[in-house]
């Protein structure tokens, strides 16, 4: 799950990262009053959406009267901001951070992620923070330090002050620099992240290490012990879709393709999703039902696909072992009546009770292409999208 950078630099603060002080605001009246209220002669309009690149994309914007904050405000809030990680479209800002400006003299990035083939958090950091961190990665990776963090010491004074001069923090300023490190590694452990991110990480004029931008995304799996992160959840953010999916707890991830994958068991849906890939199709979204599927459930699941416009063919690939196939193909039947399927659906099943699931939905009068197997079932489903079928 992802988290806005407000949120984000709320819980930086828990455990001491200075970040600049700011408040969240939905209006350009609001803005004002929140620029108003920091007082200062500097703030810094930025724009709140679930993806980085912002200041590139015009949605960071330094202001130095109170007018200026107007000004800004109103252009960003409601506008489709682009950025590199927004795809074409962009996202609508709803939301924008008013902050107190601050006067930079360095930019350093830090980073954590899991580094699974070391099962360990890995710390990288750099010199050469801002805006342009994913080129220096391409381009001079040299300049990005590593730290394996030992999950049993955590991050130790001594790693983290290394690091810190490493990447030309001045000596007077490391054990904030300390802080800022210890902080984000705490926050990252403690709220199960599967990413968090300062960058910028600055030094001020004043010789000040402060958050400037915070990016934390968590483990969706971990929530259930963590309300106070869930209650960060953004909706407007989400696909809706995805959201939609959530409520009836099926797993379902928005894709480009024309073909909709209704399937049982995450590791079938992926396998279904490559061989379709493999007959030359696009699958439209990756949809695992789970193992207790019922018959509103597939219902559900078929309402969610036929959303998507360009959905041009169904395949329904299940394996029945705990779950029976004679309930499976009647959950489809009447699924696919009461949303009056116009679309071709192409139907594999294996497993327990398959003969009685074929038998039913032979017998239902629904025009289902049924398949033998799943390669068969995919270049079924690959042709009926084509419109050869
Ligand atoms: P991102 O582009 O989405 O990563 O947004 P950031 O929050 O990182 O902001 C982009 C850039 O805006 C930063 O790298 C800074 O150079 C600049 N910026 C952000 N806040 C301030 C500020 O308080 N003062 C000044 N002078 N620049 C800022
Ligand atoms: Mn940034």
């Amino acid at each position: 799950m992802k988290i806005h950078e407000y949120q984000a630099k709320e819980l930086l603060r828990q455990f001491a990262v200075p970040t600049p002080k700011g408040n969240v605001c939905f209006s350009v009246d609001e803005a004002e009053m929140a620029a108003r209220k920091l007082g200062g002669a500097i703030w810094v309009v930025k724009a709140q959406i679930h993806a980085g690149g912002r200041g590139k994309g015009g949605g960071v914007k330094v202001a130095r009267s109170l007018p200026e904050v107007r000004e800004y405000a109103e252009k960003i809030l409601g506008m489709q901001l682009v950025t590199h990680q927004t795809g074409p479209g962009g996202q609508t800002v709803r939301r924008l951070l008013i902050e107190e400006g601050a006067q930079i003299s360095r930019e350093y990035y830090v980073g954590m992620v899991i580094d699974r083939s070391k099962q360990r958090v890995v710390l990288m950091a750099s010199s050469e923070g801002g805006m342009d961190i994913e080129e220096v990665a391409a381009k001079s990776p040299e300049k990005i330090h590593k730290v394996w963090i030992d999950p049993l010491a955590g991050l130790t004074a001594s790693e983290a002050d290394a690091i810190a001069k490493k990447i030309g923090i001045p000596d007077g300023a490391i054990m904030q620099a300390r802080a800022c490190l210890q902080g984000l590694y705490r926050t990252f452990v403690e709220k199960d992240a599967m990413l968090a991110e300062i960058n910028p990480l600055v030094l001020t004029a004043d010789q000040r290490v402060i958050a400037l931008d915070a990016k934390i995304n968590f483990d969706s799996n971990a929530l259930y012990r963590h309300p106070e992160i869930l209650a960060f959840r953004d909706l407007d953010e989400e696909d809706p879709a995805e959201v939609e999916a959530s409520k009836f707890d099926l797993s379902y991830i928005s894709l480009d393709g024309n073909i909709g994958c209704l399937v049982n068991g995450a590791g079938l849906a992926m396998a279904t999703m490559d061989i379709i890939k493999l007959y030359g199709g696009s699958p439209a979204n990756f949809l695992d039902v789970g193992g207790g599927a019922t018959t509103e459930k597939v219902t559900e699941a078929f309402k969610l696909m036929l959303k998507n416009p360009k959905l041009n063919a169904i395949l329904v690939n299940i394996f029945g072992g705990i779950m029976k196939c004679d309930v499976i193909a009647e959950g489809v039947v009447a699924a696919a009546r009461e949303v009056h399927l116009k679309v071709p659906l192409i139907v594999r099943l294996e497993g327990t009770n398959v003969d009685l699931g074929k038998k039913i939905l032979a017998e239902s009068g629904l025009a289902i292409i049924a398949a033998s197997d799943m390669a068969d079932a995919a270049q079924k489903v690959v042709a009926a999208a084509k419109g050869k079928n």
